[in-house]
């Protein structure tokens, strides 16, 4: 399975005739992403670009465990509920991870030939390649390709990688 990454700007640039299906990564509140490449489809997410999980407020290094924020900080720190919310960063949920595993395998069974994947954020090196390795992994058994060429967000790694062995061990009972 091709699996390819890509920043906005390529992605908007793209030109195929290769079959292929867009998962389309954005911050929240940002320009329309203009696809012209003619996917097959495409699955749009709306996240920031954060590695960490979040923390207990009393391990927040950001509001300190006070849930007040004098200043912005990085958002990588590792924030708590409180803090995410007073900044409004929107971390990727495990139901965008779903969503993603489910947007594969559905594809996957509606017709025998596999379409290259084309994944795509603001600057095509770290959520997208977050959401390429896992796939990778999972699919074609390797990501070392995009731990070499990029900087995959280890959040979205990591969130795909554990539905995806949930959902296995659901399957199997
Ligand atoms: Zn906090």
């Amino acid at each position: 399975m091709e699996i390819k990454v890509l920043s906005r700007q390529a992605m908007e640039e793209f030109k195929s005739d290769e079959n292929h299906i867009v998962i389309s990564i954005s911050d929240p509140n940002s320009e329309k992403v203009k696809i012209s490449s003619k996917p097959f489809d495409i699955l749009s997410l709306q996240f920031h670009d954060v590695d960490k999980p979040l923390v207990a407020r009393d391990k927040c290094t950001a509001c300190k465990g006070t849930g007040y924020l004098p200043e912005y900080k990085n958002i990588n720190d590792g924030h708590c509920y409180r803090c995410t919310t007073m900044l409004d960063i929107k971390l990727f949920t495990d139901a965008q991870a779903k969503e993603i595993l489910s947007f594969i395998e559905l594809r996957k069974n509606n017709n025998g030939k596999e379409e290259m994947i084309v994944v795509h954020c603001e600057a095509g090196i770290s959520r997208s390649a977050g959401v390429a390795g896992a796939l990778s992994l999972i699919y074609n058994g390797s990501d070392q390709y995009y731990f070499d060429k990029f900087l995959p967000n280890m959040l979205v790694y990591r969130k795909i990688l554990n539905m995806y062995h949930l959902q296995l061990k659901f399957k199997k009972g």
